[in-house]
């Protein structure tokens, strides 16, 4: 349901829940947050309120300078801690928002590779999908790119890879989806309030196009994997 990212300079742990309580008002079941300490992934998630998140950091914090975050609404699968984004395969982090229509054809070919799921969610599969062409050879780009080419129906996506501290890889289609920059620092929102405090700077992705986000860099590919120049506008929110 809502989506943020942070390539930050500071730890990101804090910067996360605070984004994800500005997209509260949109409703959710639970919440999740996965960053990058010493190159290696790890998450937390936490059902109902993002006070349980927070509660659960406290006692089991996350370091790291760059994360995504979630709150959910759940669509497919109950709303329980395993369920909740992001969701892992591998070296493969995700936050998602939306359906994804054919993540049952997804699953058995997965299946049929020797691959199994461990939720009841659509997102999951993105996840196992990514770390399948990781296990490939293809490269984190490559990876997302031939996730995304399987997917039918609607997200907004957020990709987080173990051994990368310094990238982050969105896409959208049917979802929205901003891209806030900041100063050495880059942010991803599934709404530019999440994003508020941070910048007022954005650029909004279009329908099919996915970001690879450095901290010093952001290019944007269409869906026939053009570069394309999307403007970066300066909006007017309330922080
Ligand atoms: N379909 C996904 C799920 O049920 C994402 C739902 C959402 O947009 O929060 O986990």
């Amino acid at each position: 349901c809502g989506i943020v990212g942070v390539l930050g300079q500071h730890e990101v742990a804090p910067i996360l829940v605070e984004a994800l309580k500005r997209l509260e008002y949109r409703g959710y079941d639970s919440a999740g947050i996965a960053t990058i300490e010493n190159g290696k992934l790890d998450r937390r998630r936490a059902v109902g309120k993002l006070v349980n998140l927070s509660d659960l950091l406290v006692h089991d914090p996350l370091a790291g300078k760059i994360g995504i975050g979630h709150t959910r609404w759940a669509t497919h699968g109950a709303p329980n801690v395993a369920n909740a984004h992001p969701h892992r395969a591998g070296k493969v982090a995700v936050v998602h928002n939306g359906i994804i229509e054919n993540y049952r054809e997804l699953r058995s070919d997965l299946a049929a590779e020797g691959i199994g799921h461990e939720t009841d969610t659509d997102t999951e599969t993105v996840a196992l999908l990514a770390d399948h062409y990781l296990g490939q050879g293809l490269d984190p780009v490559g990876a997302a790119r031939a996730t995304i080419a399987r997917l039918e129906g609607a997200y907004a996506l957020c990709f987080l890879f173990d051994g990368e501290p310094d990238l982050l890889i969105a896409a959208r289609k049917g979802s929205p989806l901003a891209i806030g920059h900041g100063t050495g620092e880059m942010y991803v929102g599934s709404d530019a309030i999440a994003l508020a405090p941070m910048t007022d700077r954005i650029t909004y992705l279009e329908e099919g196009d996915m970001a690879v986000v450095t901290r010093s860099s952001l290019v944007i590919t269409d869906h026939t994997h053009t570069p394309v120049n999307r403007e970066a506008r300066t909006i007017e929110i309330d922080t």
